[in-house]
C-alpha cells in the first residue's frame, strides 16, 4: 500500500513514522509513505500556498491550485473516473466525517491514498468539491493542522495490514474490531477487556485471580464480560450497534438488573 501526504511540513512525519509497528511495517515494505512539500507546487517566487478569505474575516486559507498540482503530479486519476476506484484522495478536516476502525479497515483495501493536510483557517472548498473523495475528521476538536490527523490515519490503517502485527489475532481482539466470533474478547464492535501483568499485587490491588487459574474457557468468559462492562460504562453508544451473542445479552441484562434500584 502507498500513502502520499501533501503538507507544508513534510519533516513533521519523520518522528511519527519511525517507531514501533509503523516503523517496522515501513521497513518491511508493507506500506510506503511519501511526504510531499506543498510549496514545491507553487509558481511564484515566495512559494505562496495561502491567501486571504473571500468575504473577509480572520486567518488565511490554503489555495486550491498548489493542492491540485501536487495531486495531479502523482498521477492520481480524476475524481469520479473508473481508474480512481483503487485509490482515494482524503482531505483532513474538522468538518469531515468521523474516522473509525471500520473506515481504517476499508482503507487497507485500497492500493494508494493521498492525504491532504490543511492549515490556517482551512482549505479552499473547491478541493473538497473537485479533488477529494472524502473529508475525514479524527474527532470533535480543532487541530492546528492536518499533519497529526494524517499520522493517526496512517497508524490506524497500517497496523491492520496483513503482517504488520506480530500476532495476526491481535487486531481481531482489539477495541472496535467488528469481525468476531465466540473466541474474541472484543469482537462485535465493543471495547477491549482490561489487561494485567506482573506484579500480581500492586499497591494493594490484586489482579483478578481467574487470570491465574489456567482455565482458558473461564478466562475467555471473564474477559468478554469485562469488555461488555467497560463498554457499558465508557461507551454505551457502541452497545446500541454492537454485534452481540445471546450470552452477551444475558450478561448485560444481569448488569442492568444489578443497577435497578429495589424498593
Ligand atoms: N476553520 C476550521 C474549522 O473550524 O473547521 C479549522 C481549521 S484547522 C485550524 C486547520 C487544519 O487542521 C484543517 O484544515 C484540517 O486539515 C486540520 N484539522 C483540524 N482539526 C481536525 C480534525 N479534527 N480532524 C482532521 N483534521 C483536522
Amino acid at each position: 500500500m502507498q500513502v502520499e501526504i501533501i503538507t507544508i511540513f513534510p519533516e513533521f512525519f519523520t518522528g511519527p513514522l519511525a517507531h514501533g509497528i509503523l516503523g517496522r511495517a515501513i521497513e518491511a515494505g508493507l506500506v510506503q509513505v511519501n511526504a510531499h512539500n506543498l510549496r514545491n507546487f507553487t509558481d511564484d517566487r515566495h512559494q505562496t500556498v495561502d491567501d486571504r478569505p473571500f468575504g473577509g474575516g480572520e486567518g488565511m486559507v490554503l489555495k486550491a491550485e498548489p493542492l491540485f498540482r501536487a495531486v495531479e503530479s502523482l498521477g492520481v486519476a480524476p475524481k469520479g473516473s473508473r481508474d480512481r476506484a483503487r485509490e482515494q484522495v482524503i482531505l483532513l478536516s474538522a468538518q469531515g466525517k468521523p474516522f473509525s476502525q471500520s473506515w481504517a479497515q476499508a482503507l487497507t483495501r485500497l492500493e494508494r491514498i493521498t492525504l491532504l493536510c490543511g492549515r490556517y483557517e482551512g482549505v479552499d472548498e473547491r478541493v473538497s468539491d473537485l479533488l477529494a473523495d472524502e473529508e475525514l475528521s479524527i474527532g470533535d476538536y480543532v487541530l492546528s493542522g492536518g499533519e497529526l490527523a494524517a499520522a493517526v490515519v496512517i497508524d490506524a490503517l497500517t497496523r491492520l495490514l496483513p503482517g504488520a502485527l506480530g500476532n495476526a489475532d491481535s487486531a481481531r481482539n482489539e477495541s472496535f474490531a467488528v469481525a468476531g466470533d465466540a473466541e474474541e474478547t472484543a469482537g462485535g464492535g465493543i471495547l477491549d477487556c482490561p489487561h494485567y501483568t506482573r506484579p500480581f499485587e500492586f499497591r494493594g490491588v490484586a489482579a483478578p485471580a481467574i487470570l491465574n487459574s489456567g482455565n482458558h474457557l473461564q478466562i475467555r468468559k471473564w474477559r468478554r464480560a469485562q469488555a461488555l462492562a467497560k463498554t457499558r460504562r465508557n461507551r454505551p453508544d457502541l452497545l446500541a450497534r454492537a454485534r452481540l451473542s445471546a450470552e452477551d445479552r444475558e450478561i448485560l441484562r444481569a448488569m442492568d438488573g444489578l443497577d435497578t434500584p429495589t424498593s
